[in-house]
């Protein structure tokens, strides 16, 4: 039976890039249910860095981990992941309610005309918020997995945990289709199937929640697309950025209460997409190029948890991560990888509230 420190469940980027920093310092096993990492969440988001999404207790992780993003060491990787893209708030009446610290500054009418080739003029309000970039995900997360494995680490996929249960001082965790392993520390990565891995293990569930959210890649009768910021509304209800010269990337900013699965995007999604884009901008909307959807995963606070369970200590939760898990990686990474080590915070996540995020929040309330 092969052994680990820690073995985690789950490949995408919570698992990778937490496997990554803990690697050379335990045995590290990852464990991903289908034949490669990265298919659910990780390999369905919308790709950007934005500071203000979130909320102000993610603000901090996302910021955290933007000069990581831009610039990563060169053991990790040789070009950063970052391509700059600005971010325009648009509102009809309000204005976006945007955490302490980020910077944006108000757009006016030409400018945002300018930015906004064919804006409709009931969208009156603007705020542009200018360190809006793209993530190259892909990269970073194969970046994690590399780093992961040229530390030690193992990564074995079809390897989906079906039970773990405690004995002698370790876990001993079965996976479906057999194979036995066995690991000191489980890492819950799971993404939407957190609860149900919890549950698996023997461990109560914290209550974190799937939402299915709907991307479409759009043609339209534009052109010059590609650089043009991310445009969201400030209450919510979508948001678009260029992708090829005449495309874009548009979502409904749905979130449909789903169970864990391998989610598909549904035509009454789409259509909603399309006719809050078009009362937007006047472009004419050519064809659905093609659309996906994804599940955002949500503890019942929307925060996200990072750190062992208050009634199993050898259970650690990297879980509830949202929308904003790839934004918020590095410095996430590295805060779970201090905890599990019992170490000091690297520099990065020193000045994060690590007990704002532990699922220790939630223990009163089992
Ligand atoms: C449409 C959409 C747009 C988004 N846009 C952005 C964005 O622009 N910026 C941003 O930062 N974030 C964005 N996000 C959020 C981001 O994608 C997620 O927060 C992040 O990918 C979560 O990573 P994860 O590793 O927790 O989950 P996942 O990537 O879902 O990984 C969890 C893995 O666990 C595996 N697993 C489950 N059960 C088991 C088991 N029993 N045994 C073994 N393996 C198991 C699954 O197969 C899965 O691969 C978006 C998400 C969506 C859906």
């Amino acid at each position: 039976m092969e052994q680990y420190d820690v073995l985690i469940v789950g490949g995408g980027i919570a698992g990778a890039s937490l496997g990554a920093e803990l690697a050379g310092n335990f045995r590290v096993g990852l464990i991903e249910g289908e034949p490669h990492c990265g298919v659910h969440a990780t390999g369905r988001s919308a790709a950007f860095w934005l500071e203000s999404y979130g909320g102000p207790l993610v603000a901090p992780l996302a910021a955290a981990s933007r000069a990581f993003l831009a610039s990563p060491p060169a053991d990790f990787s040789d070009r950063g992941f970052l391509s700059s893209r600005g971010a325009l708030h648009i509102s009809r009446d309000g204005w976006p309610d945007i955490p302490p610290g980020v910077q944006v500054r108000v757009v006016e009418r030409a400018e945002l005309e300018r930015l906004v080739p064919g804006i409709r003029p009931d969208w009156r309000n603007a705020v542009l918020e200018p360190g809006c970039a793209d993530i190259d995900v892909a990269a970073l997360h194969a970046a994690y997995l590399g780093q992961l494995r040229r530390h030690g680490g193992t990564v074995m996929t079809d390897a989906r945990l079906q039970s773990a249960r405690p004995s002698g001082g370790c876990w001993v965790v079965e996976l479906d289709g057999g194979g036995t392993l066995s690991a000191a520390t489980l890492v819950n990565a799971a993404g939407a199937w957190a609860d149900e891995v919890a549950r698996r293990c023997g461990v109560e569930p914290l209550g974190i929640a799937a939402k299915r959210r709907t991307m479409v890649q759009l043609a339209v009768g534009k052109q010059g697309l590609r650089q043009m910021p991310l445009v969201g509304d400030a209450e919510g209800t979508f948001y678009f950025k260029g992708e090829t010269d005449s495309s874009i990337w548009l979502s409904p900013h749905d979130e449909i209460d789903t169970d864990p699965c391998d989610a598909a995007p549904e035509e009454i999604d789409i259509a909603v997409a399309i006719d809050r884009f078009q009362a937007v901008v006047d472009w004419p909307v050519l064809r659905v190029e093609r659309s996906w959807a994804g599940l955002r995963t949500f503890a019942p606070d929307r925060v996200p948890v990072y750190g062992f369970d208050p009634r199993q200590p050898a259970f650690f939760w990297c879980a509830g991560q949202g929308g904003f898990g790839i934004q918020t990686a590095p410095a996430a990474a590295k805060l779970a990888a201090a905890l599990l080590l019992e170490a000091q915070p690297d520099a990065m996540v020193a000045h994060v509230n690590a007990n704002a995020l532990s699922p220790m929040r939630f223990a009163t309330a089992r």
